[in-house]
């Protein structure tokens, strides 16, 4: 059968994007075209009238929203829902209501041409900014403004379609998301957006596959075609061949297949056959993810990016906030672990905190950042310190490249555990204080760091871009970034080795682990955890099950001899023919 990169190598009829939610789904499209709005700028002649109707549109906008609220809370993950409620929040901004109201007294105009104009300046500010993330709450803003304005023309706003199709859109609020998926519809597509769009957000939370940012699905798809969408690649196949269904058919079969034997794994250990564990845990981005990691049977969560909490709040939330979330996020898991990262701020995240550096990601990040800021530590610290009562936190630091670093990090961390002590909170005292491994001066001297911390965890998507001098994100030199270059297997054997004669436990939570290609050579290394997306963890654990330790001792010994990446990916390649075991990314 024939791959995935040639079936799309082949295609003349797809268009691609970016893999939003994953699946496959095969159906008829549905174009959504929103109605553009006219903007009415005529003079009013009764100014009371004019503020009445104002008065009227927003309270029906309100109840709107506050419907699409509710059905929001019952289909998914309450902090996702909270997205409706910020979009309240702005229809009760007196600022916002008083400067509208102001000027329709002043200028005489009517009320939807001041709105537009009002809110619209907010959107401006947020697209100039140049920041995706500010981006699209501008785009969140828009539904606000438009729904303000609908409600002030009395029009209504389709949301209804026929039931189970593909949704295709230039641009899809969260509130358009939430409303089709009413009518089961099985998938979107959209012309602009990134992963980080509710769109995409909520489509992954309500497990519709989504494709979105393709530039121009809503030019070459028409009503009617038959799609096949793929989420787990960003592919869209416009009224495909019978071979082309066939072979997708083939695939949903397969992966349904697949996920009812994964269910079955969920309560069982990643043991491999001749008895070593693996502990699995969790990768968490983002807090909707955390159901996932307890139907997927993870056994903690040995990496939760705090810094993702201010991509989705948009602000450095307070003391009391953070101790909030990392509370709840404690308790959904407890006794299991919670590993909490330091805010991994600086490189190419969260660019609010703006410095211009020429090379960012060799620059004032991570462990660094928070050390010269030191209220913004101290504030995370109180926080994660605060939320340890049950005693299943541990704190990690990201970007060590030395031991001072970590001696200093301690000491703030003993600073505010006396004050917390002052302030009689009940905390948990002994909280585990581990570090990231993913800078080669680390990575050298991993014994000598160990000593000072409790447990290790290598990030090897830093790692490697580290080890290769090569920008994780730059396209330009992608082709150097290899996971399986000997140095880097070199480095993550000496990393497991040094950290077992300093008697600490290391796990690995770069995407590295969820490459299944990796597995065997991770295990036969000595990985004592492995810490992925929940998604995959089912995948993973499937394969360390049909393992032998045994075996993959002898591969990583024979990959540490390699010369080149080509040499190890044949051996690893060739160890799960040999010991007839199915590689996930061959079924999905
Ligand atoms: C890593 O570098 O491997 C890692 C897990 O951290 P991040 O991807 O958040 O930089
Ligand atoms: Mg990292």
């Amino acid at each position: 059968m024939k791959s995935f990169i040639q079936i799309y190598k082949e295609a003349k009829n797809k268009i691609v994007g970016i893999a939003a939610a994953p699946g496959i789904v095969i159906t008829k499209a549905y174009l959504f075209n929103k109605e553009k709005i006219e903007i009415n700028n005529g003079e009013i002649t009764d100014i009371e009238e004019a503020k009445r109707n104002l008065e009227e549109a927003i309270a029906k906008s309100k109840k709107e929203l506050n419907k699409i609220f509710s059905l929001a809370k019952e289909k998914m993950e309450a902090t996702r829902a909270a997205i409706f409620e910020a979009q309240l929040m702005i229809l009760d901004d007196p600022v916002l209501l008083s400067n509208i109201n102001l000027r329709i007294e002043k200028e005489r105009k009517q009320p939807e041409y001041i709105v537009n104009d009002e809110i619209s300046k907010y959107q401006q500010l947020m697209i100039l900014s140049h920041e995706s993330y500010m981006a699209e709450r501008a785009s969140d803003i828009e539904d606000i403004k438009n729904r303000i304005i609908r409600n002030l023309q009395k029009k209504r706003w389709q949301s209804k379609i026929i039931s189970d199709l593909i949704v295709i859109s230039e641009n899809l609020t969260p509130a358009d998301t939430i409303l089709f998926s009413r009518c089961n519809v099985q998938g979107f597509i959209t012309d602009h957006g990134g992963l980080t769009s509710h769109a995409a957000i909520i489509s992954r939370s309500l497990n519709i596959p989504a494709v979105v940012g393709t530039h121009n699905a809503t030019k070459h798809i028409k009503d009617g075609d038959t799609l096949i969408v793929d989420g787990f690649h960003g592919y869209i196949l416009v009224n495909p061949s019978q071979d082309q269904i066939d072979y997708f058919n083939n695939k949903i079969e397969k992966l349904s297949e697949l996920q009812a034997g994964l269910k079955e794994l969920k309560d069982k250990p990643a043991t491999t056959t001749d008895g070593r564990e693996i502990t699995m845990l969790a990768n968490v981005d983002v807090t909707g993810e955390i159901d996932l990691v307890i139907t997927n049977g993870a056994q903690g969560i040995g990496l939760y990016r705090t810094e993702q909490v201010l991509e989705e709040l948009g602000e450095f939330p307070s003391e009391n906030e953070q101790a909030r979330i990392y509370s709840n996020l404690s308790a959904r898991v407890y006794p299991s672990p919670l590993t909490i990262r330091a805010f991994d701020i600086g490189g190419d995240k969260f660019k609010f905190f703006a410095f211009d550096e020429p090379n960012p990601f060799l620059g004032l990040r991570g462990i660094r950042l928070l050390l010269e800021n030191i209220t913004l530590f101290k504030t995370q610290i109180r926080a994660v310190l605060k939320a340890s009562k049950n005693k299943n936190i541990e704190y990690m630091l990201p970007m060590v490249s030395t031991i001072s670093e970590i001696r200093r990090a301690k000491q703030l961390i003993e600073e505010c555990k006396k004050e917390l002590i002052q302030e009689k909170e009940i905390f948990d005292k002994n909280i585990k204080i581990g570090i990231m491994i993913e800078v080669p001066s680390a990575a050298l001297m991993t014994y000598e760091l160990a000593l000072e911390v409790d447990f290790l965890s290598i990030g090897t998507n830093d790692l490697i871009q580290y080890i290769m001098a090569v920008d994780r994100g730059n396209d330009l030199v992608s082709d150097l970034y290899q996971e399986f270059h000997p140095s880097v297997v070199r480095t993550l054997y000496h990393i497991v080795k040094e950290a077992d004669r300093a008697h600490k436990t290391v796990s690995l939570c770069g995407e590295m682990a969820a490459d299944t290609l990796a597995i065997p050579l991770l295990v036969g290394i000595g990985i004592h955890h492995l810490s992925i997306s929940p998604s995959i963890l089912p995948y993973t654990k499937r394969i360390i099950r049909s393992l032998s330790f045994e075996k993959t001792k002898k591969l990583a010994e024979a990959c540490l001899t390699c010369s080149t990446e080509k040499e190890i990916t044949e051996k690893l390649d060739k160890f799960f023919k040999d010991n007839s075991i199915t590689r996930t990314r061959n079924i999905i």
